[in-house]
This record gives structure tokens, sequence and C-alpha cells, in this order.
């Protein structure tokens, strides 16, 4: 039987047993009439005696540890004094159950895989555990006893706040020594039975070898796609060609199959592009450009690509946006791509057909798109893995409709990536509906308005470097196709001579050339005072946009190439070293449409900004040689901007010509006299473009 009441045995300072109760008695297995008045070495239990002996050196209280007849005592030796010399009291406990608990604790923290700290409540280490000893290169003796807070004594930026007040904190440790090492580091807190916090614990997850696995698996998948895509470029490129004839006329059998070819190598492409994305989302490689989006224009845009098949098919994509649904934060072309992938599920797994409905709505801090189908709809059970990779649900019906299994799961990382959330509410045969979210954005996140080239083609020179020269004669029968003349080098040292000689207007550079050689290219390129304001667009099969971007290039393209996009990008930056570039500014969108399409068509560059800050962010981008400038707007108005940019020796000379639908204020027409023309609204678009050519010339002269 356990004895859990305490033993007293009371020792006079000549060491004679005066008391011993009953308890005493039963722990030490002895009878208490045979020993009181004996001395205490009778018992023959020399902890006793030592314990008796400490407490009498110290003079103060002492606690011994000890084994007895296989049970654990703790003995409190506490002194008295007795005339002129001291006895002792000594206080006995059976501690065999608390100690066998404390063993057993100790034996799992000490077996765990995982290595574990425990930090007392004043940031003291308590414990260390021998997997935490080999993960980190030290043993329990120097760290036991640190006081220090848990994350900075792993060499880690600490929380602003305790872990009792934010809850968990979580992250990653690479370290070198003693050996190199990735590990997840996860602080909890310690809280006691009254919610009272008694410290923390620290544990440290050694995921070394599985990020070293997906590093190694996202290089192989990079590399493979490089091999696929390189050859795709072409495949691709040289049907397109066909198709439009370029190759001479084709019959209506070549054309069908031809159509299949291309069918596929497109479906080819989509696969390596979803296996590349979900790479750089996995290795962190992904580059978010996060901007202030208008989620009405973006869904038209996504809804847009699709609007001739759903026409086909005789079914209609409705788009439900209220008009002021204020902006969200986030990557157009990612949120595009997202809304791509959700409408052209909703069309493709509704083979029966019916409409689809695009809506948004405001939520607290978030805008919520919903795309709802009439199709074939998810049953309850499959709807829990959607959004896991390469998951399709497994019907025949599915199985008909084709795919990889991979679009949601990328959906799902974008967008949240961006802060959102996605998820799906389905019912078996009547039809599904898609969300995400989006954070608004925020009143400081600015728009950069890109530049629009003018209609028609710059033309003019570009200098197409590219090691392949199957893949450099694609790209240059796209230029000049329109209008361009082009240049092409198949190395670096060739086409630095060729973009010195022949000064270009663009270059496109595939910076696969052997050995990054491309890379230095660019930086040499951007170096030289020669060289440096000639914009260089990347075309990459590896994703090296965020390399590109910092090492100084202006576009950025993807191969397997898109024949419009290049175009678009070329037109461009031609467009804004060819020819006069404007920037229109207006809250009021249907003005700055009328006015950008009228300047485009008159030869000019033109970008388009709906708020002061807006402006004020293009004019830091590129410097436009007139800008048109609404007074009443949101954010910064036409005042202000213009104080902004007169006051600025870098921007005063920029002329500026003042549209407004009203009185000018009186009060603020002194700066009003820095503008250079002022136009009241309405007015006529045509006769007003000619009037900004007039000040154009003026400049020039
Ligand atoms: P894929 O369409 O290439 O198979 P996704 O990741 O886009 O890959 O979708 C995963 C699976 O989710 C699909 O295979 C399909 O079973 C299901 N699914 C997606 N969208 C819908 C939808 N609108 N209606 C019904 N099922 C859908």
């Amino acid at each position: 039987m356990a004895v859990t009441a305490e033993g007293m045995i009371a020792v006079t300072p000549d060491r004679m047993i005066r008391v011993m109760n009953e308890e005493a008695a039963e722990m030490l297995g002895v009878a208490r009439q045979d020993f009181v008045d004996t001395p205490l070495e009778s018992l023959r239990v020399p902890e006793l005696g030592q314990a008796l002996d400490a407490a009498l050196v110290e003079g103060a209280p002492v606690t011994w540890r000890f084994e007895y007849l296989g049970r654990d005592f703790a003995c409190s030796a506490a002194p008295y004094l007795d005339g002129e010399a001291c006895g002792a009291v000594l206080g006995l406990r059976d501690e065999t159950e608390m100690m066998r608990v404390l063993r057993r604790s100790d034996a799992i923290l000490s077996s765990a895989g995982d290595g574990l700290l425990v930090f007392d409540a004043d940031e003291r280490v308590a414990f260390v555990n021998p997997a935490a000893e080999r993960l980190l290169g030290k043993d329990a003796e120097t760290l036991i006893g640190q006081q220090c807070d848990p994350l900075s004594l792993l060499g880690l930026e600490p929380a602003t706040e305790g872990v009792c007040d934010t809850g968990p904190q979580m992250r990653e440790l690479r370290i070198e020594e003693p050996e190199h090492r990735i590990m997840d580091v996860r602080v909890d807190p310690v809280l006691d039975d009254q919610g009272v916090c008694a410290g923390a614990v620290v544990s440290l997850h050694d995921v070394t070898a599985e990020r070293e696995a997906m590093q190694m698996k996202n290089e192989f998948v990079s590399t493979v796609s490089h091999e696929l895509r390189t050859p795709l470029t072409s495949i691709k490129g040289y049907i397109d060609l066909i198709l439009e004839n370029e190759a001479g006329e084709i019959n209506e059998i070549q054309r069908e199959f031809l159509s299949i070819v291309k069918e596929n190598s497109d479906r080819l492409v989509e696969l390596i592009n979803d296996m590349l994305d979900i790479s750089r989302i996995e290795s962190g490689r992904i580059v978010l450009k996060i901007q202030p989006l208008d989620v009405a224009e973006r869904i038209e845009g996504a809804a847009n690509t699709f609007r001739a098949v759903a026409d086909q098919q005789g079914r209609s994509i409705n788009v439900d946006v209220p008009d002021d649904l204020p902006r969200v934060a986030g990557d157009p072309d990612r949120v595009g791509q997202v809304l791509i992938n959700f409408i052209s599920n909703a069309i493709k797994y509704s083979p029966a057909g019916g409409d689809v409905d695009v809506s948004a709505s405001a939520g607290d801090g978030f805008a919520r798109i919903a795309i709802r189908d009439h199709g074939i709809g998810i049953a309850e059970e499959d709807q829990a893995r959607l959004f896991t990779k390469f998951y399709r649900v497994d019907s025949t019906l599915t199985r008909e409709i084709g795919g990889t299994g991979l679009g949601l799961s990328i959906c799902k990382s974008i967008i949240e990536l961006l802060g959102g959330q996605v998820g799906a509410d389905s019912v078996a045969g009547e039809g599904s509906t898609f969300w995400f979210t989006l954070p608004m954005a925020a009143p400081e996140l600015v728009r950069t308005p890109s530049l629009e080239a003018p209609l028609g083609s710059p033309g003019g020179r570009v200098l197409v470097v590219d090691e392949s020269e199957e893949a450099a004669n694609l790209i240059e029968t796209y230029l000049a196709k329109r209008g361009y003349d082009v240049v092409k080098a198949f190395s670096a040292e060739e086409a630095w001579d060729r973009a010195l000689e022949t000064q270009p207007r663009v270059v496109t550079l595939d910076v696969m050339l052997d050995e990054g050689a491309g890379f230095e290219l660019l930086k040499h390129l951007k170096a030289d005072a020669r060289t440096a304001d000639i914009p260089v667009v990347v075309l990459s099969i590896i994703c090296d946009e965020g390399k590109s971007s910092r090492l100084g290039a202006t576009g950025y393209l993807e191969k397997p190439i898109n024949k419009e996009r290049l175009i678009e990008i070329v037109d461009g930056l031609v467009g804004s070293v060819a020819s006069p570039v404007a920037l229109v500014v207006d809250d009021d969108r249907a003005i700055v449409d009328v006015l950008s399409r009228t300047l485009k068509q008159r030869g000019f560059a033109v970008m388009a900004a709906y708020d002061g800050k807006e402006a004020m962010v293009a004019v830091q981008g590129t410097r436009p040689h007139i800008i048109l400038l609404d007074l009443r707007m949101p954010v910064m108005d036409g005042y202000e901007v213009l104080g902004a940019l007169k006051s600025d020796p870098e921007t005063a000379d920029i002329p500026v010509v003042i549209m407004s639908a009203y009185n000018f204020e009186a009060d603020r027409a002194d700066v009003l006299k820095l503008a250079d023309v002022c136009t009241c609204k309405p007015f006529d678009v045509e006769e007003f473009v000619t009037s900004i050519e007039a000040v154009i010339h003026e400049e020039e002269g």
C-alpha cells in the first residue's frame, strides 16, 4: 500500500530518536516501539544520517532524496535548537508514485524524435531533450539555466509579444553548424490549470530531408518543363503560321488535321504551365504584383475569353457586380488566371449547357466573387478534396471531360498567397458555386498605369537574341509581320556587337544562352551608357521574372511565346521611345477611354490614370511628353497634381493641359496659372487632340 501521509522523526542533538510517528515506521518497515530512544543509526538507513548532517552544517532545512527498499523517498531535515546544541526534525515522504510519473514523462520527452526545450515563466531553460541537443549541437548542461527569449535563443528574431499573449509561434530555422539543417520551430505557451502562463515549450522538427527532396523535385520539374517547352515553342509557333496560310494555302483536310495538332499542343503547353505554376508556388518563386484591382473589369476580361464559345453553345455568361464595389488588392494576371480557371470549369463541367453566373459582393474587408453553374455538380463526399493536387472526381462523366486536376489547387494557392480564401458549394446533379475572396485594397496601394502603344505598328529595329535559331526565326516572323525590322543574334557576344552597331529600339532576350550568359548580357546592356536606355524584354522558359526585373528588364514573357502578348509588349516599348507619350488623368473612365483611343489613333503612346496618385506613379515610371489633367478627382485632385509636378524640377517642364467640367475654383486660380492650356468640358475630342498635337510640336520646335 502506498503511504501518502508524512512520516516524522525527531532527533536530539546526540542523535537519539526522540519521536517517530506511525507513518515513518511504516515507510521504513520497522516497529516504532523498537526504535524510539535508540540512536538514529540503528535504523540502518544511512541517508537519514546524511540528511541530518547536511541540515546541521547548513543551519537550515535541506531535502535529501534516496531510494530505500525499492521505493523513492524525500527526507526534509529541519534543524532546531535544543539548549546549546542542535537537533533536527526529519520529515519523510514516499515519492515513489510521483517519481514514476516524472521518470516516465522524462523518458517520453527524451525519446521524442523532435527536439524539445522547456522554458520557465521567467524565460529560463528548464529542460532540453536529447533530440534538441543533437539538432542544435549543444548539450543540455550549457543550455539549462540560460535566460533568454525562446526564439532569440535559437538565433531567430524574437516575437514582439510573449507566446502566452500571441499563442503558438511558428518559424523556420536554418543552421549550418554542427551541420546543415532546416527545422520548423514551434513555440507553444505552457499554461497551468488556472490558465496562468507557466512558460513555453519549443519544438524543433527537422525538415531538411523533405525540403531538399522538394527542391530537387522542383528543379526536376523546371528542367523537364524546359526540355519540353523548347520543342513545343517551335511546334506551336509553326503550326500557327501554317494555319495562317503563311506557308501557302492549305486545304480543308490539312486545316482540320493541323487544328487537332494545335489543340493538343495547346493542351500540352497548358499542362506544363500548370506544373510549372505548382513548382513555382511550392518553392516560393512566384512573383506577385499586387495592385488595386477593379473586380468588374477583371471579371469582364475573363468572361470575354469564353463569350465566343458560350455563344456557339447557346448559353451566356452573366456578370453581376455592384457599381460601388471597392477595389481589391491583387495581382491582375493571377486573379485573371483564377477567374478563367473557375469559368472554364463551370462551362466544362456543365456539358448539358446552362448559363454561368459570375457575381461579386462586398463583405467585411473582403470582396467575395462567386462563379455559379448548372452542371453536373459534386457529391458531398468529393467536395472536401477538390482543391488538392491532381484530385479529380472519380466518375465516367469527369473522365470523359478530361483534365489534370491541377487547376483548382493552383487557384487555391494563388488566392491564399493574395490573402483570400476559396471554397465550393455544390449539389450533385444540380450545379456548383465556386467562390473566392480577396482583401479590399488599402488606400495607400496605388495602381501603376501601363503604357499602351499607338494603333498601328510603330515599326523600327528589334534585336532578337536567342540561342535557338528556330525560336529566333519564329520571333522574327511574328515581328516582321507586324512591320518591325529584325536583327538576330545567337550568342551573348554577337548580341552585344549587334546592339552597339544597330542601336535597336527593343531587345528580346532569351536568358538561357549558355551558362548564364543571358543574365550577364542583360547586366552589361543596362550598365553601358550606349545601351542602357534600350528596353529589354526577357523571354524565358525558366521562371525568372524576379531576377530579370532586378537586373533591369522592362518586360517579361514566358515561352512558348504567346504571339499577341509579344506584339503587345514590343509595341508598347517601341511606342514609348518612338512616339510621344500622353498621360490622361480623369476619374471618368468614359472620358479616359475616348481620349486614349483618339490619341492612340493619332500616333500617341498613352498611359491612363484614374486619380491623381496613379498619375504621380505613372510619371515616375515613364516621363510623358504631355499630361491631360482633370481637376476634380478623388484621392488626389488635379490642383494637387499640378502643384506637385510644377514644384519638382524633374517634371516642371512637362506641358499640362487642364480639362475641367466645372468653373475653375477662384481661390485656387493661382495654381492653374502653372498649366499650359485650360479647356472646358465638354469639348470636341478630335479638335482637342489636334490642339494637343500643336502643344507637342511647339515644344519640339
Ligand atoms: P481538371 O478540371 O483539370 O480536372 P481542376 O483542378 O480544375 O482540374 O478540377 C478538379 C476536379 O474538380 C475536376 O476534375 C472535377 O471533378 C471537379 N470540378 C471542378 N470544377 C467543377 C465544376 N464547376 N462542376 C463540377 N465539378 C467540378
